[in-house]
């Protein structure tokens, strides 16, 4: 079955079928680089980090475009109009670009160690100012914004009257959409139906970050970049644009507007995908109620309602283990369950390197193995290893579910503990086989779901642990294993000291 993926503009899986095949575009909303990461933030990336590493592994290719937003955005229409970035730029007293660089930087950290591989394009809000104005232009002429006191609104009701629909994509009716725009007061005086968004807004006085416009002196609205930065660098219709669900409305209903009333006229994306929320404990992570984990914290723990930390690695394999599109409630008893099955993984990738190794000296070591390969392949025990090992892939091809490909690798994995333990089983088999399987499991496990061993040792304690060793043997007069440790410290640029006060290391000058 070809991949088949959930999207949310006709609420159900279709099949993947690119617009320009083999290439594929695929655009993430990125962070808002104004305050530390939290864990919610790098459910989307890790998600669209697999996606793309596996429709890689399909044979596409694929240009990953995740933005940084950086010219902050108003929390709400209700905000007063300062931006988060300058806020938090202000109670530092330095630059907003300098705030929003250090926590670039941060983000760029924490994915990389989550194993995100870096986006092919990571465009930045600030540096795409004229093509949002570009495309607040076109939508002027087609008669779909207004200009009122300097600032450009997005006319709804008018784009409704020409037979759009915004709230398709949400599946909000008007109603809906207006209960959730009634605490907003800000700029209602200006725009002629509440329904109405900004695409361009007057900067007042004091507000920082501001740049010129036919219309005033001012600041794009936040709905914009993304329109304006898919466009630039996936064309008119993108394949996939993704991001987490609580930005389908009003960011990604914002965007599908924007971009069928620009130009464009096209919904931006063919497929959108949004994954589903954090919480912790069964509930909503907020600051408010002391429940927010953020990712370095988490890293090194105990932090809020962790008692522990966790690695990077076992926070992806954490968020793998459920759907992408269900909530995934986070607890210590949750990840230290994924603490588990992330080393039991790991450890299947070691047992491999054993057992086929072990197994190819075996083969070559008998000269009676006269049956040609093809034809071991079709006995009942390769098929059904081959069969184990296909079904990772398959349940991938079922809108990414991670958590059964998950468990098709730990099934395939007690297979392969099977074989290890019966020699006799594992001829059967044979190493044609056993080496396609294992090839599978690697390819699976770490180019496309992205776990990769990470080593737990700390270097120091093994360092003494083995300088124990070395006391031991001088005391014993082994002088033998006395000159083995000391040799093989010294390939890894340790050199041993004998001196009065006992046993000492030092970094080898060499
Ligand atoms: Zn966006």
């Amino acid at each position: 079955m070809p991949l088949q993926l959930y999207n949310t503009l006709t609420r159900q899986k279709e099949e993947f079928q690119p617009v320009h095949p083999p290439q594929v575009g695929v655009y993430l909303c990125g962070p808002t680089v104004y305050s530390e990461a939290h864990l919610g933030n790098a459910r989307g990336p890790v998600v669209f980090d697999v996606l793309t590493r596996y429709l890689r592994h399909l044979g596409y290719q694929v240009r990953y475009v995740r933005n940084i937003t950086d010219v902050g955005h108003l929390e709400s229409d209700a905000d007063t109009g300062e931006d988060k970035m300058e806020k938090a730029a202000r109670a530092a007293r330095i630059e907003p670009m300098q705030v929003a660089q250090h926590f670039t930087n941060r983000y760029r950290q924490h994915m990389l160690g989550l194993g995100c591989l870096p986006p092919d394009i990571e465009p930045q809000a600030s540096g795409h100012i004229i093509e949002q104005i570009q495309v607040i232009e076109e939508i002027i002429a087609n008669g779909l914004a207004y200009e009122a006191n300097g600032s450009v609104y997005f006319d709804v009701p008018k784009y409704n009257e020409e037979g759009q629909r915004y709230g398709k994509l949400s599946n909000r009716s008007i109603e809906d959409q207006l209960a959730g725009t009634r605490a907003n007061l800000e700029g209602q005086s200006e725009k002629r139906s509440p329904l109405d968004f900004a695409l361009w807004k007057k900067a007042s006085p004091e507000h920082i970050m501001r740049w010129p416009s036919p219309w005033s002196e001012g600041f794009p609205g936040w709905h914009l970049e993304c329109s304006a930065m898919s466009r630039k660098y996936l064309g008119d219709l993108s394949d996939i644009h993704g991001g987490g669900l609580d930005l389908m409305f009003p960011h990604h209903e914002c965007e599908i507007a924007q971009s069928q009333g620009s130009h464009s006229h096209s919904d931006e994306a063919r497929i959108w995908m949004h994954n589903n929320m954090i919480t912790v404990n069964g509930t909503k992570m907020s600051k408010s109620l002391g429940n927010f984990v953020l990712l370095g914290d988490m890293f090194l723990g105990p932090t809020g309602p962790l008692a522990f930390g966790y690695s990077p690695m076992v926070v992806r394999f954490f968020l793998l283990q459920a759907h992408y599109r269900s909530p995934v409630d986070v607890s210590d008893d949750a990840l230290q369950a994924a603490r588990k099955g992330y080393r039991k993984l790991m450890n299947g990738l070691r047992l491999l390197e054993e057992l086929v190794l072990g197994f190819s000296l075996l083969v070559a070591g008998s000269d009676n193995d006269n049956q040609k390969p093809a034809t071991r392949n079709q006995e009942p025990e390769a098929q059904q290893l081959l069969q184990l090992a296909a079904k990772p892939a398959e349940f991938l091809d079922d809108d990414l579910n991670t958590p059964r490909a998950l468990a098709a690798l730990f099934d395939l994995l007690k297979r392969f503990n099977t074989l290890a333990a019966n020699p006799a089983a594992l001829a059967v088999v044979g190493p044609e086989a056993l080496a396609a399987a294992a090839t599978t499991y690697r390819t699976m496990v770490q180019d496309v779901l992205g776990l990769r061993e990470e080593t737990a040792v700390n270097p120091e304690q093994l360092i003494d642990l083995t300088l124990g060793f070395y006391s031991e043997a001088k005391a014993d007069k082994a002088y033998d294993k006395v000159d083995q440790i000391r040799a093989a410290l010294k390939t890894q640029g340790i050199v041993i000291k004998d001196t009065k006060a006992g046993v000492e290391w030092a970094y080898s000058e060499e």
